[in-house]
């Protein structure tokens, strides 16, 4: 349902643009994982995919200078964006580990409140509640506050990078999306995070056994499954 008209976008029954979709990740890479071939799909369909990225994943290469490697992972995510046709990257800055303390340290609501309100997503993607990685949960849990805080009613849906398969959100409702035509751009993009080589290799089998199995799901080639939360 389209109901209100606002520089030249119209919104939808909530006020937010029905061709926004936002992204918010822990790490520079995970937004891939996750929904790499949906940003890819929708980018083509023509809506508008944003990404906030929590940390710079500063600590991924511990025997590097650290500017050095922030300015390695900045450039990659946004090269991989532009490649997957991406409306741009936001990095937070906090530091890993650190999440839920440098939140409320470096005022991260509102920023992450008006970055919100400017993109109007209609849907936002992130992390599984119950991903076994700590930051990527104590994210879901800020931006969940954050959402909720601002009384901001839009569709929440939960990725998964870790688990392969989930067998404990069977209760939540699910949509698989098709993305045979842009799974070879997930795989290509996946490859582009080059400081991130050596422990890509070893996920690689788990993107093909991942997306093959939600494939399995709607008797498409490839698929990638999304649980909503809100
Ligand atoms: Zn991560």
């Amino acid at each position: 349902m389209v109901s209100k008209r606002s520089k030249n976008v119209l919104l939808d029954e909530n006020g937010n643009d029905p061709n926004s979709v936002l992204i918010v990740c822990a790490h520079s890479d995970d937004q891939i994982f996750g929904p790499g071939g949906t940003i890819a799909k929708y980018a083509k369909e023509g809506k508008k995919v944003h990404t906030i990225i929590f940390s710079y994943g500063e600590l991924s290469l511990p025997l590097q200078q650290k500017e050095y490697t922030i300015k390695a992972r900045v450039k990659e995510a946004k090269d991989v964006d532009k490649y997957l046709g991406g409306y741009g990257v936001t990095f937070l800055g906090l530091e890993e580990t650190k999440f839920s303390a440098q939140f409320n340290q470096k005022k991260m609501y509102p920023k992450l409140k008006r970055l919100i309100l400017e993109y109007k997503p209609s849907i936002i993607f992130t992390h599984s509640i119950d991903d076994p990685m700590p930051d990527h949960r104590s994210l879901h849990k800020l931006l969940l506050e954050t959402i909720d805080r601002m009384r901001y009613k839009c569709d929440v849906y939960m990725f998964d990078v870790w688990n392969l398969f989930n067998f404990k959100k069977r209760h939540y409702v699910k949509i698989v999306v098709d993305i045979s035509d842009t799974f070879q751009m997930k795989i290509k993009a996946l490859k582009m995070f080059t400081s991130q080589k050596h422990s890509l290799v070893m996920l690689m089998w788990s993107v093909y056994l991942r997306a093959w199995y939600s494939g399995s799901d709607i008797k498409v080639k490839h698929a990638e499954t999304f649980y909503k939360i809100r």
